[in-house]
């Protein structure tokens, strides 16, 4: 058993008394060294989440601990936010006139210079910046200075890193790469990272452990591919993988016993053929996705979506045979 680092217990912050706004009830523990994907609507309470972990919040009701001990929330503290912790935001909090050393090289104390030298070079060396060293933080783009403040962040050694929407500023070249950088910040500095995105492919990419919110509620935790693969809400199938529900009584069309449940699919769980049937579907669009293509189809104004692997292969208006090599059933 892995220790656990952070526990929330039937914690609750709601910003004005009455209101729903903010989260509610959640009840969670972070394993140390994992990396653990906060994922949700806008609006859902990541942020706010995230807050609550750092001490930047104090819940209204249940407990927050840190290594089993009371987390102290920002009444309680002359400088809110844990020291074992840090975060790093949107606005990146960067001295933009100073050169990049300084803004890492200033985060640690100057009884040893030599040392605070070498580490700030380390520093920069893990994160892909070294050659930026003399610039200023002005003359660098967005995803530069994401690093710079990540950079910043963990040269004190912080426990857990708290990340809240890290790739939204940067382009899918870079967000490759950061994904990347923060995955070996957690596999080889052995840091706890809390990574908060209303992309939900960021947190399936990377985390160990994912927790879905909805309205402020926790609506799953597990593993991406376990929550993936077992969805307990259509809400979650729909964030994580572009699933389709439809009502039961559409079962039939799709040659499904009809029950009494919503039924949930995946696009790649619906297979295509060419072969005869009494229930085709018409190809309604054709969405080019590179190496797929994503295709929408429609039945007696049922409209369902399927991917096809062979681009080129099927043409818009024909008809297909469907068949669901899975489905779900919800509630
Ligand atoms: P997310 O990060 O998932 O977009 P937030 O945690 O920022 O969501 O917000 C959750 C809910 O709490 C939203 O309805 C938001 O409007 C509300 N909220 C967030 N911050 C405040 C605040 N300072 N005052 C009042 N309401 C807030
Ligand atoms: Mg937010």
């Amino acid at each position: 058993m892995s220790e656990q680092i952070i526990t929330l217990t039937n914690v609750s912050k709601h910003y004005q008394a009455g209101q729903s706004a903010g989260v509610s009830d959640i009840n969670i523990s972070i394993r140390k060294g994992d990396f653990v994907a906060i994922v949700g609507e806008s609006g859902s309470g990541k942020s706010t989440l995230l807050k609550l972990i750092y001490g930047l919040l104090s819940p209204n009701a249940g407990e927050i601990t840190f290594k089993g001990l009371h987390l102290p929330g920002p009444h309680e503290k002359l400088i809110p936010g844990h020291d074992s912790m840090k975060m790093v935001t949107q606005d990146f909090n960067l001295n933009i006139y100073a050169r990049v050393f300084e803004n890492i090289s200033g985060m640690l104390s100057n009884e040893d210079v030599e040392a605070k030298q070498q580490k700030t070079w380390e520093m920069m060396e893990f994160l892909s910046i070294d050659h930026l060293a003399e610039k200023r933080i002005v003359e660098l783009s967005g995803g530069e200075q994401q690093r710079v403040a990540i950079a910043r962040a963990i040269i004190t050694e912080p426990e857990i890193l708290l990340l809240d929407e890290p790739f939204s500023q940067i382009d899918a070249v870079l967000k490759g790469q950061l994904r990347a950088d923060l995955r070996r910040l957690c596999t080889f500095l052995g840091i706890t990272i809390i990574l908060v995105s209303h992309d939900p492919t960021d947190g399936m990419t990377l985390a160990d452990d994912m927790i879905i919110l909805k309205n402020g509620k926790l609506m799953q935790r597990g593993k991406p591919s376990d929550i993936y693969n077992h969805p307990k809400h259509s809400y979650t199938a729909g964030l994580l993988g572009n699933a389709f529900v439809l009502p039961s009584s559409e079962a039939k069309s799709l040659g499904l016993k009809p029950g009494k449940n919503n039924i949930m699919i995946y696009p790649e769980w619906v297979q295509l053929k060419s072969s005869w049937s009494s229930r085709r579907y018409q190809i309604k669009d054709i969405f080019f996705k590179g190496f797929f293509e994503e295709l929408l189809l429609e039945r007696d104004h049922v409209k369902i979506r399927a991917i096809n692997l062979q681009p080129g292969s099927f043409k818009k208006e024909e008809s297909v045979q469907v068949v669901l090599t899975r489905f779900l059933e919800f509630d």
